[in-house]
């Protein structure tokens, strides 16, 4: 029998704001030592009171509109409750039935092939603390709390059982951070656990149209753990099925090093938490002028500035996704095209930050914004191999030079006598030069094989390192055989 995976996803980002999502701790505790950015609101004393981060409220709508949900215009924050050593409160602030987006999607692919997958909804709550496992001396295992993240401004957006693969969760997965970080709701940072992702993943018979009982996979931590882990699971549940002893619905953790899913615990259902709602946080309210002005501010999508790419530069859809893949590289691309001011073709720019100034920036690691390649001296540079002062190979000498030192390319190339010669009075004695030392392809031309200049064209070119305007050698050849034609005796 055939089966087909159901998947949903379910993604924790931390939103990227400056203080925490209910007192007015600093997020940035990133190398600080425990317990440094904490009071007694984010540390869980008891009789304190609440107060909502605007900025992180902001963050959320952005996302929720970015990914084409409904805005609440009335939402509600709820207490969900379990022990944990991290949760120093007992509970959670989080969002349950009222969560501040709803109903909304992803889209997968580009233009060719496109894939919706559904959002149920976006909620924000507040991360634990962190728990730092230790041994002592004599091998007694124990526990430290850290609560520097205890009350950071977290999202979980979760997503319709709509995925089919491994490959399309970690797309999905992906596409979910492209877009936070062009609209700066987070860092997307995973190894940082910026965002952190549980796979919800069943298997059921091709054609059945209920879904099997799920396996929820706990913080899979990089993309490629995604696709790891469910493509294991998959297997696992297919194997359960097939050898009669069925899927058990639970929770399992990811083990990375052995590439298997372990079952942990049993599932938990909602009424487990005993959510009710927060009674120290009012609803929280988005009037419709608020959510237009978010709106308003929300940074032009990948999708979106992908297509426009293609529509206004003329480029193919891979190199406008490709110069989209970030807002830098965008913004670095559209910077470039701006300062060429039509001086070279758009087409041209788009070349050559993908191929060869991408190939720097990788090498090195570097992010586009910290290239020494200013947009101005790119631009610089493409005009002067436009209009065909450079050649290409000179181009990509010149290029190299600037990106390790910030020097202009124009500079460098006069340095280094990589200006192209069309000159006729500096090629015509080169050109003379070439003819004297070739007297044999000189005689095969008068007897008529024109092939010959083609040679005598390469001739010209090693003689001036490829610097040699091909144009102006070939009039020049011609002028000189047909000219000591006419002279011969
Ligand atoms: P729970 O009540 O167990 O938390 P939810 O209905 O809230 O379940 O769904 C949690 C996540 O699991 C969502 O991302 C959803 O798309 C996904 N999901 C729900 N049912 C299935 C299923 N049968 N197989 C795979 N994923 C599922
Ligand atoms: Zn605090
Ligand atoms: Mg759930």
């Amino acid at each position: 029998m055939s089966y087909e995976p159901v998947i949903g996803l379910e993604v924790h980002a931390q939103l990227q704001t400056r203080s925490k999502m209910f007192c007015r701790c600093s997020t940035q505790y990133a190398g600080a030592e425990p317990n440094t950015h904490i009071c007694p609101i984010c540390a869980g004393f008891p009789g304190v009171l609440p107060v909502v981060n605007r900025r992180a409220v902001e963050l959320a709508t952005r996302v929720g509109l970015a990914l084409n949900c409904e805005i609440s215009p009335s939402s509600r924050f709820d207490r969900k409750h379990y022990p944990y050593p991290d949760l120093p409160k007992g509970y959670q602030t989080s969002q349950y039935d009222l969560p501040l987006a709803l109903r909304g999607h992803v889209t997968l692919g580009d233009n060719g092939q496109q894939r919706r997958i559904g959002i149920v909804r976006v909620h924000m709550e507040e991360d634990t603390g962190r728990l730092l496992h230790r041994s002592s001396p004599s091998g007694e295992v124990y526990s430290l709390v850290d609560l520097n993240r205890s009350g950071v401004p977290l999202l979980e957006i979760v997503s319709e059982p709509d995925i089919r693969s491994a490959v399309e969760a970690r797309e999905y997965v992906t596409k979910l951070r492209q877009v936070l970080r062009y609209i700066e709701a987070s860092t997307g940072n995973m190894e940082e656990g910026a965002l952190r992702c549980d796979a919800n993943v069943s298997v059921r018979p091709v054609g059945q149209a209920e879904y099997g009982a799920k396996v929820e996979i706990k913080n899979l931590n990089s993309t490629r753990a995604i696709e790891r882990a469910i493509e294991y699971e998959i297997r696992r549940q297919i194997e359960a099925l097939e050898s009669g002893d069925g899927v058990r619905q639970e929770t399992r953790g990811w083990d990375d090093a052995a590439g298997v899913t372990l079952g942990q615990r049993g599932k938990e259902y909602a009424s487990d938490y005993r959510y009710f709602p927060e009674p120290d946080l009012p609803p929280l309210t988005m009037s419709e002028s608020r959510r237009g002005e978010i709106h308003r501010g929300l940074a032009e999508l990948p999708d979106a500035r992908r297509e426009r790419f293609v529509a206004l530069y003329g480029l193919t859809p891979q190199d406008a996704a490709d110069l989209t893949l970030t807002r830098e590289t965008a913004d670095y691309y559209e910077a470039v095209v701006a300062e060429l001011r039509e001086a070279a073709p758009a087409r041209l720019a788009a070349n050559w930050v993908r191929g060869p100034l991408f190939g720097l920036v990788n090498r090195d690691n570097l992010a586009i914004t910290d290239a020494r390649v200013s947009p101005k001296l790119l631009a610089e540079l493409l005009r002067m191999l436009h209009d065909g002062e450079v050649n290409a190979t000179a181009a990509r000498e010149m290029l190299e030079e600037t990106y390790r030192t910030g020097r202009s390319p124009r500079e460098v190339a006069v340095e280094r006598g990589l200006m192209q010669v069309s000159d006729a009075s500096a090629l015509g004695p080169v050109v003379r030069a070439v003819l004297e030392r070739n007297p044999k392809a000189v005689a095969d031309f008068r007897k008529g094989k024109q092939q010959v200049v083609g040679f005598l064209i390469g001739q010209v070119m090693r003689e001036t390192k490829g610097t040699a305007s091909q144009d102006t050698a070939r009039t020049l050849l011609l002028e000189e055989l047909s000219g000591s034609q006419a002279g011969a005796p």
